[in-house]
């Protein structure tokens, strides 16, 4: 692998290159890690390692690294025409395929597509689309969003505001006007002497109490990530989504599932939505679209929202430069062509997910683990003090920083947040791959109870 020395592109890195989500300083300091290779589950760093990358660089290399195939598809689509947009009466070929191709295999009537190069652009979209869906039905009032706390829809002014992370909110004056949040399902923490299922049901009933609270005319739509990823995969519990549903149908609430994970096959399922058996109104998509060979994200709106904006919505003024760039929807359809020919959704449900589930549980028994949770192939182990409590440890996300460095020394990429280790493996990630995922995982763990003494 040619490339500089990795001090040189250090040095570079940290006088001219802000990170997102870092400490700058503390990163200049330490130098960053810089990833020069990926093969199927594996990428290999500046100095050489290779590591199972259990996170599929950020929840989205869905197909695995180095595919040519999309590499091809980029460079026949620049070759042929480079950029064309989509504003003023016109499109390419590729976007219009790919529109149509959404509209097949998102569920029910999801089968009007509007780009953007990003999930956070996509969810932008939702915001000003949504408000905009009920103000030329004379309902300009009914323009509030509710999301969870926790929740993450990305880093723009709205998707930072519909998510709940107080952290970001605190930088550059967030929440917006007109966003609520409402309590997260997270049985770990919250649920109390409740079983899982009428937990479920409570945590969806907040969302009533709240469309009440703020009166039915005033609440335009519900946002949430079928499993809340960034904030430690909480996975609700079966009843949660079936209920958020019927609150919804009964105030005339629109349904926003952000799919940016859980699509594209990785809870086992083609979405999210499908797992838990539910049908939104709108949906957000990105990541997993192009297994993250190029930047892509799309909103998806059903006929009723789709119908409305097209008849009464006059010119829609909203678009991105690169709002369906053809050598992304390109990309997208080969990766889309790459997951059904090879049936890589199709066998992670039938045999990796499964497999992965028993190996996770096995995780679930050192006795660092308070929780392993899963569901297909996205999951955590919540660290804890004390194995039999339902509690967290004092300092939080000391431990899961550890772990994670005891992880990557062993050469396993997973993610911490606070200190629940994150789960995300390319979805072609092998049953002997995951059985290498569970020794290094396991190995992590002991080395971090040794260190902690415990
Ligand atoms: C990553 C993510 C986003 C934001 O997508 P970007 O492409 O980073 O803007 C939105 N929602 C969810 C659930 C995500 O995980």
């Amino acid at each position: 692998m040619d490339h500089l020395d990795t001090r040189t592109l250090q040095q570079l890195d940290a006088a001219h290159h802000l990170h997102p989500f870092n400490d700058n300083a503390a990163l200049a300091k330490k130098g960053t890690r810089i990833l020069t290779k990926g093969e199927g589950a594996y990428v290999w760093d500046a100095e050489g390692h290779k590591l199972l990358d259990a996170f599929a660089g950020l929840w989205c290399v869905n197909i695995g690294y180095g595919r040519k195939e999309l590499g091809d598809a980029a460079s026949r689509q620049m070759t042929q025409l480079a950029y064309y947009n989509s504003f003023f009466q016109c499109t390419t070929e590729p976007t219009i395929l790919l529109a149509a191709k959404l509209a097949e295999l998102t569920p029910g009537d999801l089968n009007h597509a509007f780009f953007t190069n990003s999930g956070s652009e996509a969810n932008d979209t939702i915001l000003r689309l949504v408000r905009h869906f009920w103000a030329v039905q004379d309902k300009p009032q009914k323009n509030i969003f509710i999301g969870r706390h926790n929740g993450y829809h990305g880093t723009t002014m709205a998707g930072a505001s519909l998510g709940g992370m107080a952290g970001m909110h605190k930088q550059g004056g967030l929440p917006i006007p007109d966003i609520h949040h409402i309590d997260p399902p997270f049985w770990f923490a919250d649920g109390g002497d409740l079983d899982p299922d009428e937990y479920g049901l409570v945590a969806a009933r907040r969302l009533e109490a709240k469309i009440l609270e703020l009166g039915p005319d005033r609440v335009a739509a519900f946002i949430g990530e079928p499993i809340m990823g960034a904030i430690g995969v909480y996975i609700p519990p079966m009843t949660y989504w079936p209920e958020i549903e019927r609150i919804c149908r009964k105030y005339d609430v629109l349904l926003v599932a952000d799919e940016v994970i859980c699509g594209f096959g990785r809870t086992g399922e083609w979405f999210g939505s499908e797992y838990f058996g539910f049908m939104p109104d709108v949906m957000t998509l990105a990541k997993g679209i192009t297994s993250g060979y190029i930047p892509l994200g799309a909103a998806m709106f059903n006929d009723r929202v789709a119908g409305v904006l097209a008849d009464q919505g006059g010119e829609l003024a909203h678009g991105c430069t690169y709002s369906g760039h053809p050598v992304c929807t390109a990309v997208a359809l080969e990766n889309i062509r790459i997951l059904q020919e090879e049936k890589i959704v199709e066998t992670c449900k039938a045999d990796t997910a499964p497999y992965l589930a028993r190996r996770w549980a096995e995780l679930g028994e050192h006795r660092l683990v308070g929780e392993a949770r899963i569901a297909g192939m996205v999951g955590a182990l919540e660290l804890v003090p004390d194995k039999g409590r339902r509690a967290f440890f004092d300092d939080r996300g000391t431990v899961g920083q550890l772990c994670r460095d005891k992880a990557l020394a062993n050469g396993l990429i997973l993610r911490a947040t606070y200190d629940a280790m994150l789960l995300s493996p390319p979805l072609i990630i092998s049953r002997g791959q995951v059985d290498e995922l569970f020794e290094k995982a396991w190995k992590a763990l002991n080395e971090t109870a040794a260190e902690l003494g415990l």
